[in-house]
């Protein structure tokens, strides 16, 4: 029977939680969710339709934050206190942003040039984590009034070549605002997907994202194959978009007009104004031939012709950052089969049509370029959900895979974070003479121990013809294929049998399950380090207790009475300090028995080599 809970908060009835796309932008931020019924990803529209959050936070008076619109509109008046631009700064030292310190109007911290950023703003600091993570909270709070539900999972996009600091202050502001980030994805992978690419199993692409925003550009080239997305490069100008556009403009107006740019610079009024006309005109020029308008009294006019030779030296700049992404790639135009236009600023004409030449293909842009980035955020929250089971967007492994070896320890052999597919193999041998099988059971986790991961497969491998201890070669090899199904292999490599496993794909577990692994696997490092030392000084006294046995039934006619008792009381010691006593107990019973044989061993040995030496064999 279906179940249907009802939301106490809101009232409504709520049935399946939602997961929400969301685009966190340098300028705007949106959300997107998969409509549960028709299944088709849409933006999050506020009633006056509105889908847009600028990316702005303003420091009010009393303690009053404010985000979006309401913070834009403060940022003549309040420079210091209303800040833009957080992304800039995301999981970046002063060193890294210094050289741009003029761009932002606000106060970023320099006391310590090689720790994170923080903002200034009136008594209080505020790390780019913080900050985000306000905006974050109010695209939540948004998200929650259009839903009428409560909303705690999500999927945040970043740039393809946001490392790892900066990909992690992304998720730990999520989590400050409330959200469980169930995966990062890169913005360039969300826009194929809202383009339906990538989404076929058997589909293999190579395809050109062109990402042309109001002050950031990149263009990442990436290989899908089979629902793997792999970033082959990324180029392009943290500070180049349409705000160059729309300064371009002010200029050649302020040169008509007879403004000089000292006047410009200190009349910040008057050059408010032409900047609000100048994107007026881009925009309206997208659609339009000519474009008229007013600011300061002044009649002023802008041709498409004539903007369109303003911004060229603007779009000749991405066409070369295109060329270097190409070549990083090692493709040449010809190998790319689609090309994806994000960022308000691919609306102007001449960008696609410049972007489409230079590909030589059409440019995919049927979509509301401002939308494709949160509209996949959202096909990839579905596909998380298990809405969508044939799919697999896995490009990683999210947790380390091995084996288990003697003592219950985790032998690693692919770790963590390696690009599938990925390859790796160990030789193993017998513990037992005459041992025809081993076991082999592959495990997923960061943990020393196996009892503390979590084990995906077991086999046997059987029909090891009879050998010595340690004398049989057994190859274990893993493989995670494109699919990111893992395949086990064990061979015994002198007789030649093996046996092999399939692991199913994604290894059924959830990004928050991944998550909460890899914490304990921090949590408990000096125990499991503990642990595995204990482990390891059992392993060897039950190995030494196994040989020393087999020695004495050998040769007990070379010991005497002593001896044998007294290694049978040290063998005894060891068993108990194995059940009951400390790493360094056991350590000792160890050196204690390997004392008390060592006499009659060297016995054994002499006689031994004088047997050799008169030409018998032992
Ligand atoms: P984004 O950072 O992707 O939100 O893009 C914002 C930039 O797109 C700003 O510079 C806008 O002025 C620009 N933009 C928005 N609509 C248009 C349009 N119709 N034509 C040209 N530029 C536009």
């Amino acid at each position: 029977m279906a179940k249907i809970s009802i939301n106490i908060a809101t009232g409504s009835l709520q049935q399946k939680e939602m997961i929400v796309g969301i685009d966190l932008g340098t300028t705007n931020s949106l959300v997107a969710v998969i409509h549960p019924e028709n299944k088709n990803p849409s933006v999050l529209k506020e009633f006056d339709g509105t889908a847009l959050v600028p990316s702005v936070i303003n420091f009010g008076n009393g303690g009053f934050v404010s985000v979006g619109d309401m913070a834009k509109n403060k940022l003549i008046e309040e420079p210091q206190n209303t800040i833009f631009s957080v992304k800039r700064l995301m999981g970046k030292s002063y060193k890294d942003v210094k050289d741009y310190a003029g761009f932002y109007t606000y106060k970023v911290i320099d006391d310590n040039t090689d720790s994170l950023v923080k903002v200034q703003v009136g008594e209080k600091f505020y790390s780019p984590i913080e900050l985000s993570s306000y905006i974050l909270k109010e695209l939540k709070k948004r998200a929650e009034h259009i839903l009428k539900t409560p909303v705690n999972k999500a999927v945040i996009t970043v740039p393809a070549y946001f490392n790892d600091a900066q990909r992690q202050a992304t998720r730990d502001a999520g989590k400050l605002a409330g959200l469980d980030v169930l995966r990062i994805v890169n913005e360039p992978t969300a826009a194929s997907l809202a383009y339906g690419i990538g989404l076929k199993k058997d589909e293999i692409k190579t395809i050109a994202v062109y990402d042309l925003g109001g002050g950031t550009f990149d263009v990442s080239i990436l290989r899908i194959a089979a629902g793997i997305f792999e970033v082959l490069s990324t180029n392009g100008d943290t500070y180049l978009g349409g705000d160059d556009f729309d300064r371009a403009i002010v200029n050649y107006w302020a040169e008509k007009l007879g403004i000089t740019q000292e006047r410009l610079i200190s009349d910040s009024k008057l050059l408010q104004e032409l900047r609000l006309l100048a994107e007026k005109a881009k925009i309206h020029l997208s659609t339009n031939d000519l474009f008229t308008g007013k600011a300061d009294s002044h009649q002023l006019e802008l041709s498409k012709f004539d903007f369109e030779k303003l911004i060229l030296p603007y779009i000749q700049q991405t066409i070369n950052c295109c060329n270097n992404a190409l070549k990083d790639a090692g493709l040449s135009v010809k190998d790319i089969d689609e090309v994806i236009m994000v960022g308000g600023s691919t609306r102007v004409q001449s960008v696609k049509k410049s972007v489409a030449d230079y590909f030589g293909i059409q440019v995919h842009d049927s979509l509301n370029p401002d939308e494709v980035v949160a509209l996949g955020a959202a096909v990839q929250a579905d596909i998380l959900a298990g809405n969508n089971k044939d799919l697999l967007l896995l490009d990683i492994t999210p947790l380390s895979l091995g084996i288990e070896t003697m003592g219950g320890l985790m032998d690693m052999l692919i770790p963590r974070n390696s690009k599938i597919p990925s390859k790796a193999s160990r030789q193993y041998t017998t513990q037992k003479d005459g041992q025809s099988g081993i076991r082999i059971s592959v495990y997923q986790g960061e943990r020393d121990l196996v009892r503390d991961n979590r084990k995906l497969a077991e086999f046997n491998l059987t029909g090891i013809p009879g050998m010595p201890a340690g004398l049989p070669k057994i190859e274990v090899s893993f493989l995670v294929n494109a699919d990111g199904i893992l395949l086990v292999k064990a061979k015994e490599l002198r007789s030649g049998v093996e046996q092999s496993i399939e692991v199913k794909p994604q290894y059924g577990l959830t990004d928050a399950e991944v998550e909460n692994m890899l914490l304990e696997s921090v949590t408990n490092a000096k125990q499991d380090i503990q642990a595995r030392a204990l482990v390891e000084a059992q392993t060897e006294a039950t190995q030494l207790i196994d040989t020393t046995q087999k020695f004495i039934d050998k040769n007990s006619e070379f010991m005497n009475e002593q001896e044998k008792s007294d290694t049978e009381n040290a063998i005894l010691e060891l068993r108990s300090m194995m059940e009951k006593g400390s790493k360094d107990q056991i350590h000792s019973a160890i050196e204690k028995l390997n004392e008390i044989s060592r006499p009659y061993a060297e016995r054994v040995m002499d006689q031994a080599i004088v047997t050799a030496l008169k030409g018998k064999s032992i």
